[in-house]
Parts: C-alpha cells; structure tokens; sequence
C-alpha cells in the first residue's frame, strides 16, 4: 500500500509554521506497513491544491491532506475538494450539532456564520466525525485512490487518524505484516562501521530486509525492516541477521533497543541501577539536570544540580581548592575532578558529573582553546576525567558536552 502526504498552507510555505503533521503521519503510516512514496507542502492555492491532487490520482492508494479546512476566506481546501470529485458542499446535520454543542460549551453564545460553514461537507464524502475540534475529517474515494482531508490542527488532525483512519484503513485495505527492529552500535562511525558490514548488507538486499542507519552523536543505530506474510517469520529471519551481525561486530555491538535516544539508553540504565545521580556544571549551564528532569519520575535516581559558573562559586559551593585552578587553571580535568567529588559530597549520591570548559567564542580566563571540555565521573572512591574540543560554535561545543556525557555514563 502506497501514501502521499499534501500539507496546505501558506504559513507552511513562508516558515511561519513548522510541519509536524507530515511527521507524525509518517510515523504512523510507516508502522502499519504504508508506504509514504511522497510529501509536499502547498500553498492556499485552488490551481495549486487541485494540480497536487492530479499528480498523485491513481498512483498511490492514499492521499493524506492536512490544513485549510477553517471557515475563514484562506481555507480553500474543502472548496476545492468538493469540486475535485464534482461535487457540491451540503450541511451536515450530525456536524452541525456538534458545532453547535461546542462553541455553546466554550463560549456559551449561538452559532455564527462562520461556524456553520464548519458543518458543510463534499454530499458524496465519508465524514470522519471530529470529536475533539470544529472541523470534520473527509473522506472520498476516485478511481484507485482514496483522498482524506483532516484539519490542520495538530492534535485533531492525530485524533482522527488514529480513531477514525486507521479503523477504515484497517478494513478496506490488505496491509502486509511489518517488523522493524533496530539494533544499537557505540564506539564506531557510521563510515567505518558500513564498511566492516558490507557484505551482511548485501545479504540483507537478498531477503528484501530494508537496512537504514541512524547516526547519532558517538553511536550508529542500525534499523532493519521487513514487510511480508506473517510476523513471526519475518521476526525470526531478522533475528538471525541480527545474530550474525552481533558476530561481525562483537566489540561496537550493544543490543536490541526499543529507544530513541542515548539518553533514553542511560535513563533506563539508571532506573535498573538504583545508583543516584548529582551534577556540577559549568560550561553545560545545568543543561545535564534539565534533560534528566525533563523525564518524569526522575526523582528516583537524579538528586541535584549545582551549575558553578563562576570560579569563585566552584571554590564557595563544590570546595575546589584555590591551589587547583591556580596550578591547572579552571578548565582542566583536576578542577572537573574536584567538582564531581564536591558535588557527590553535597548531594549524597552514589554518582556524580562534573563539566568545566570553554564553550567560546571568546578566550576567556582560562587558558583553554576554545572548545576545550573537561568531563569527570566520581564514584564510589575513585574519580575519572577526559578532555575533549568540540570546536565551535557555542551551543554545539554545549550541546557536544551534553551527549559525551550521556555516551560515557552509558560505557
Ligand atoms: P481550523 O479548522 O482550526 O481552522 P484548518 O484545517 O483550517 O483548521 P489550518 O488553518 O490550515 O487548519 O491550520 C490551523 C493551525 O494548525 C495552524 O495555525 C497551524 O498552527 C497548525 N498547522 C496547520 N498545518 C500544520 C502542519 N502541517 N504541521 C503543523 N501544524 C500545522
Ligand atoms: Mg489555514
């Protein structure tokens, strides 16, 4: 089964609004085995709307349009449909209720024009009735494909898809079996690692497994798929590719993960550990403690931060010795030293990490180039320091220090 994906809006055009929807259908699609051949974005445009809808007529099996269903005069997006399947706008009474029982419950007045032109849909359409907003879902079908034009609004626009798509999809269409499975690698790049696994690559082509790499800072995720018959043998002829890649690989080879992240990685590690966790940060500003408490429940192994700019407040709040920073200067491993002792002192943990460097642009203070990272890890009795340059600019040294942390803490 193939899919195209239309968004419509001029907003989408100019950079005023991102396109999520595009990303979350696709998503979706992909997971129930669809084939997302395309994806455009169209501007508020009768010519433009109906030459997109021409293009992809009978060479998919759907067309998922967002956008351009509001009342407002921009909105052209029902019009044009309709017309597209010569077709006339009627009022839909059921819609109309609901319209009605919502703008009372909100803003307790009658219904305006405006809203009422929410309730009018193509005569011949499948109305894929919008619990949670104004706008209806459409649904038509032309010669080999089926068209389904939901609101732009993000969560009603995956309302709909999930409650009343997919339902439809589900009995109108042969959908093959899918399995994905995605294996983690750390310690190798994305280049060195294709050539150490060329020729398993190749077998896979033979088995009609799909092989994507996903690289992400310091690991390569390696995501194999396969569409077929039945799950449980397409399962198995992953699983064994999977076996043979661990083989080849047994150094860089670390699992099977059900993750995004690294760092989704390191929470669950920490989670299974039951070790708890401080931080002492100067150049990451705290950013370490905000993704840890952006996850929730991470009270359970994160116990604090203190984000010590300042050298004095190195010497003041973590107890860095004066004598330290005046020998190894303020970005060295024996000051990230000291801070994560400090810091698992003051916060009682089983573990602590400390960053100090010089995220740039400028010199600064310190003698360190700019780039320059010093991470330490202290636990039980033992500390243990590296020095990385991440180069520039500011947020990318920043945002490098942040994901070394994580790929250590997980090593
Ligand atoms: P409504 O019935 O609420 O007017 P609509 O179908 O007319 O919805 P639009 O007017 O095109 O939808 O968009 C409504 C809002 O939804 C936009 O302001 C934008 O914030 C968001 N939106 C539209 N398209 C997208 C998209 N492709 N990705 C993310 N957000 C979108
Ligand atoms: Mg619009």
């Amino acid at each position: 089964m193939k899919a195209a994906i239309i968004t419509i809006g001029d907003e989408l055009l100019i950079g005023q609004v991102v396109d999520t929807n595009s990303v979350f259908i696709g998503q979706q699609l992909e997971a129930i085995g669809c084939k997302v051949i395309e994806k455009i974005a169209v501007s508020d445009t009768f010519h433009q709307i109906i030459e997109t809808f021409e293009k992809y007529q009978n060479k998919v099996d759907l067309v998922l349009i967002t956008g351009g269903l509001g009342p407002t005069k921009d909105d052209i997006t029902k019009k044009t449909f309709a017309h597209y399947f010569n077709d006339e706008l009627v009022m839909n009474t059921a819609v109309l209720d609901h319209v009605t029982q919502l703008i009372a419950n909100y803003y307790n007045r009658p219904l305006n024009e405006m809203n009422r032109l929410q309730a009018l849909v193509p005569s011949k359409c499948e109305v894929l009735f919008n619990d949670v907003g104004t706008a209806p879902g459409m649904l038509m079908v032309k010669e080999q494909t089926v068209f389904v034009s939901l609101p732009g609004v993000p969560y009603e626009m995956k309302y709909l898809i999930t409650e009343k798509l997919f339902p439809y999809i589900k009995k109108h269409f042969q959908l093959d079996a899918i399995v994905h499975k995605t294996v983690l690698t750390v310690g190798i790049g994305e280049s060195m690692l294709a050539e150490k696994i060329a020729l398993w690559e190749d077998s896979l082509q033979l088995q009609n497994i799909h092989l994507a790499y996903l690289p992400q800072f310091g690991l390569v995720r390696l995501r194999l798929s396969k569409t077929g018959d039945s799950v449980e043998e397409i399962t198995q002829e992953i699983d064994e590719k999977i076996k043979e890649l661990q083989q080849l690989i047994p150094a860089f080879f670390i699992g099977v993960t059900n993750t995004d992240t690294l760092f989704d990685e390191v929470v669950q590690l920490l989670k299974k550990s039951g070790l708890t966790l401080a931080t002492a940060e100067s150049c990451t500003g705290g950013s370490i403690a905000q993704k840890l408490t952006s996850i929730e429940g991470a009270s359970a192994y994160f116990k604090g931060s203190a984000v010590t700019y300042a050298t004095e407040s190195k010497i003041a709040v973590l107890g860095v010795q004066q004598q330290t920073i005046e020998t190894y200067s303020v970005v060295s491993e024996e000051v990230a030293k000291e801070m994560a002792v400090g810091a698992k002192k003051i916060f009682q943990t089983d573990l602590a990490i400390a960053t100090t460097g010089n995220a740039g642009p400028l010199k600064g203070d310190a003698d360190a180039e700019v780039g320059t990272v010093c991470i330490a890890f202290a636990y039980e009795d033992k500390v243990e320091s590296f020095t990385y340059n991440f180069g520039k600019p500011r947020h990318k040294v920043i945002q490098a220090a942040v994901e070394k942390t994580w790929l250590l803490l997980y090593q």
